[in-house]
This record gives structure tokens, C-alpha cells and sequence, in this order.
């Protein structure tokens, strides 16, 4: 582990910041979100020797939502090879907000700019290889449990269906995407895969390892075994550094400088080769999405242990 980072160090910080969850707001688009309490936080870092310590509620899960982009990415990606999906979804950031639909109609054919916004992810679940929306999700589900090391892991049924329920814009980017034939088959299918990836239910311990794995090239951190292939590792850094962390990718890059990808729910999986995993969670997101507390807390790290890539 990274020299004097202790858990009472990961425990100081974390009472520091602790007051910032009053400047944030939880989601409640999904209404199922709504509920989660904003004084919850955690912190957990994965070294690449396979040592993890946290603080915090450490066992409390929380859902994946965008984080899952990186996931399912990395499975296309491995299922179809990197031509298919760039054929199909594209490799620039936007700096528009995530479930933007106005660029889907700027570049024709309707491609999606990149797989970390709402319609790149869309097109990005339609492409994992399974027969039925509940095979491509346990196929996805097979893939997390690899990397986190825990076959318990499984998707929360209540915040799948309330997404699904009123997930009204992307299902129209779905429509959209049907239409120009950026997306194939059933929409309703696509949308059900998509709400059931993104409300795959994790504790911190789980998305630190996950960050580290990624951190190391996509080994397993114990066997070295390759769970996802170095290239394919490097582009979903990639993407996490150019577009993960929503139109405040640019000032995150500039403040923090790691590869990082937010989810609504308040979480951030941080991967950092040479270092490891990094994985935050505070409810309480700020106007661009990203979780208050959640940021401060990257941005410690990464200022105490010199974290930036840049
Ligand atoms: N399931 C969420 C949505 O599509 C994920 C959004 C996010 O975490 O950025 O709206």
C-alpha cells in the first residue's frame, strides 16, 4: 500500500468532508435513487498487490448506473472486436450533459460520439453478445464477478424497474438510434439490458478492485490472469479520462488528473496504473452529476500520493 495511506487516514479525510454532502443533491430522475441517504460515504483503495483498505460503510452496496458504461464497454469490446464498436459508436467527448440528445442528430448517421454518454452506452449494451436481455446482464454480471472475486453479485431489482419504468429520454435515443440503425433488434429488450447493467449493485470494496484491475493492464490481481486485454483495458481508461466524469471531464482532468468514471448514484471508480483502485461514494452530486464529497476525496488522494497521469 501507498507509504502512511492507512485506513485512519482514509477515516480522517472522510470525517473532513463529510459536511460537503449538504452543497449536493441526490438523483431522483430514477425515482428508486431518491432514496438513498446522503450521509452514507465510503472510500475504499485497492493496491495492486491485492491489499484494499477502506472506511466508511463498507457494507452498504450502491448501483454501478454510468460506471457500468466501462463494464459493458469492455465486454463489447471482447466480443466484437474495437472495429465493430468504432463503426458504431464514436471516440470524442461531447461537454454536453449525459442523456444529451441534440448531437445524435449533428452527426449523421446518428452514431453516438462516445460510449460514456447515455446513447453511446445504449448502442454499447445492444452490442454484448447474448440471445435475450437477462443473458447479456448475467453475461455482464459473469464478467464483474471475475474481476471483483464475488459470484454474489447481482443487479437490484427495484431500481432496474423504476428506471425502466420512467427512463422516457432513453428511450427516445433508443428509438432514435432504432431508426437510423445504430441499434438492432428489440428497443424495449435493449432499454430492459440497460437498466438492469446499470443498476448492478456493488459495495466500495468491490469497485476499488475493479479500478485496480484496470490499473493493472486487466490482470487479476492474485493469478495474473488477463481478464480483459491489455488494449481494450487502455481504452476504457481512455474514455475515462476524456469523457467519464460528464462535461466536468476537462476541470476533473485538470484537478485530479486520474482515469475516472461517476455514476448517478454518487459513486466514482478511479484506476491508476502503477498505484490501483480508488473507488468513493456520496449520494450527494453536484449540478454536472458527480458526487460531492466523492470528488474532494479524489482530489485528496490524489494530491497527497501525486496520482495525476498529466
Ligand atoms: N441509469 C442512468 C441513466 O441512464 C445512468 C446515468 C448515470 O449514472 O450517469 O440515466
Amino acid at each position: 500500500m501507498a507509504k502512511n495511506l492507512t485506513k485512519e487516514v482514509l477515516e480522517d479525510w472522510l470525517e473532513n468532508v463529510r459536511p460537503l454532502a449538504r452543497d449536493g443533491k441526490v438523483a431522483d430522475y430514477i425515482p428508486a435513487l431518491a432514496k438513498q441517504d446522503p450521509d452514507e460515504l465510503a472510500v475504499a483503495v485497492y493496491d495492486l498487490d491485492g491489499e484494499c483498505i477502506s472506511a466508511g460503510n463498507l457494507v452498504c452496496c450502491f448501483t454501478l448506473q454510468s460506471i457500468s458504461k466501462v463494464l459493458s464497454l469492455a465486454l463489447a469490446l471482447m466480443d466484437n472486436g474495437e472495429e465493430y464498436v468504432f463503426e458504431r459508436v464514436g471516440m470524442e467527448p461531447t461537454g454536453d450533459p449525459f442523456h444529451s440528445i441534440y448531437r445524435l442528430e449533428q452527426h449523421a448517421p446518428s452514431k453516438p460520439l462516445n460510449p460514456m454518454i447515455n446513447a453511446g452506452a445504449l448502442a454499447v449494451t445492444n452490442m454484448i453478445h447474448g440471445a435475450t436481455p437477462d443473458e447479456k446482464v448475467g453475461r455482464l454480471l459473469s464478467f464483474i464477478h471475475e474481476m471483483t472475486d464475488d459470484q454474489s453479485i447481482r443487479y437490484n431489482e427495484d431500481v432496474a424497474v423504476s428506471e425502466f419504468q420512467t427512463a422516457y429520454l432513453n428511450r427516445s435515443l433508443c428509438y432514435y438510434m432504432k431508426q437510423h440503425g445504430v441499434i438492432e433488434g428489440s428497443v424495449e429488450e435493449n432499454l430492459d439490458a440497460y437498466t438492469k447493467q446499470c443498476a448492478i449493485e456493488v459495495n466500495i470494496n468491490h469497485l476499488a478492485r475493479i479500478g485496480a484491475i484496470f490499473a493493472n493492464d486487466g490482470k487479476d490481481l492474485e493469478s495474473g490472469r488477463q481478464i480483459i486485454p491489455r488494449h481494450l483495458a487502455r481504452i476504457c481508461k481512455t474514455f475515462m479520462v476524456t469523457c467519464g466524469m460528464y462535461d466536468a471531464s476537462g476541470s476533473f482532468a485538470i484537478r485530479v488528473g486520474i482515469p475516472a468514471k461517476s455514476g448517478v448514484s454518487g459513486a466514482v471508480v478511479g484506476s491508476v496504473n502503477g498505484f490501483g483502485g480508488i473507488a468513493v461514494y456520496g449520494a450527494a452530486l453536484d449540478e454536472k452529476g458527480n458526487s460531492v464529497v466523492g470528488l474532494k476525496l479524489l482530489e485528496l488522494l490524489a494530491n497527497r500520493y501525486d496520482l495525476s497521469i498529466f
